[in-house]
């Protein structure tokens, strides 16, 4: 399976991510699934002329590829020229490129929130660059390529969202192509493979025992669940990051880092500071997304009143002062 990869308005950052796809290397895990880049900007050798000509033959359909992936959002602008991002040495919009590929790609994948939903670029007060997803503005579907688009192969645009990428996440769909095919039915319904965005970042959270008792983080290290105070979006977001561990073992959750839900549409744009939970009367506004308001505010009110004292204590608190107490055989103490 051939993979073509172009990048636009992004960081780069899904690349870097790619790079670090665990626990084999990147290349041997996609050459035992029998993919290959066809070209890709930041690892192919062919630069200028000659990447150029491989991207010319693409276009014509000379050479034949089967996955088109994207990195970083569609820059439409100025006034829908696309002429914000011009192809190096070639002077076309990298918008026109994209359209044109699409057209002959079996399958067209969005790496990363930017290309799948517009991301940061899309989010800059006013939208001056004009920028959008593949096949959506944020939530709405539309973007550069049309709500109805299709590729050869009959998906919608396959949108890895996330900022960056989990490198498993598009290892995990290339293989999956490859070897047993998609189909819309592998997609929810913001075009995200549900294998792993039919996970919440909230399941698997180390901070999981602290959540339960609503024992809440108060300041930046504390060890308690970070929802209540601390901006934490973990319940919300759709994505398996404390299961499939970043980098070996990390997620964010792991470092201390409240999530900010990075693989839903319009994250990058919360209406208040990251790290703070926005609340009414005392009880926040984002909450768990399967949990009515009434049902949260009483199991809270429940769980708060049945705390432990060692999960009350540790979660305000940067290490373990209490640890599980023993229980005795018989009982005592
Ligand atoms: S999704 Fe995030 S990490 Fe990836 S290119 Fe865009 S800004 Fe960079
Ligand atoms: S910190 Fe966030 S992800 Fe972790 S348990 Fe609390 S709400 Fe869930």
């Amino acid at each position: 399976m051939k993979v073509l990869w172009l990048q636009s308005g992004g960081c780069g950052g899904c690349t870097q991510s790619l790079l670090c796809s665990e626990p084999r290397s990147l290349f041997d895990e996609l050459r035992d699934a029998g993919i290959e880049f066809v070209w890709h900007p930041a690892l192919s050798e062919a630069s200028g002329g000659e990447a150029l000509a491989v991207l010319e033959a693409c276009t014509s359909g000379e050479l034949a590829f089967d996955v088109l992936c994207v990195e970083g959002a569609m820059l439409r602008g100025p006034n829908g020229s696309g002429r914000f991002h011009l192809m190096a040495g070639n002077g076309r919009p990298l918008t026109e490129w994209v359209t044109r590929l699409a057209g002959h790609a079996k399958w067209v994948f969005a790496i990363g929130s930017c290309t799948a939903y517009g991301g940061f670029s899309a989010n800059t007060p006013g939208n001056p660059l004009e920028a959008c997803g593949l096949q959506y503005d944020e939530q709405t579907p539309g973007g550069l390529l049309g709500a109805d688009f299709r590729s050869a192969g009959g998906l919608p645009v396959v949108n890895i969202a996330g900022c960056p990428t989990h490198p498993g996440w598009i290892v995990e769909s290339l293989q999956k192509l490859a070897l047993e095919g998609m189909a819309d039915t592998d997609l929810d319904e913001l075009g995200r493979p549900l294998f792993y965005a039919g996970e919440l970042v909230h399941h698997g959270c180390p901070r999981n025992e602290y959540y339960e008792f609503k024992a809440s983080a108060e300041k930046q290290s504390d060890l308690g669940c970070l929802m209540e105070n601390l901006g934490c979006k973990g319940t919300q977001a759709h994505a398996d990051c404390n299961l499939r561990a970043w980098n070996g073992s990390g997620s964010c959750l792991r470092g201390g880092f409240a999530c900010i839900a990075c693989t839903e549409p319009g994250f990058e744009s919360p209406g208040h500071a990251f790290q703070e939970t926005p609340k009414v009367a005392g009880i926040p506004i984002g909450l768990p997304s399967d949990m009515p308001k009434a049902w949260f505010v009483a199991l809270a009110a429940l769980s708060k009143s049945a705390t432990p004292k060692r999960v009350r204590d540790n979660a305000v608190v940067d290490h373990l002062v209490l640890r599980p107490a023993i229980k005795k055989k018989g009982g005592g103490k």
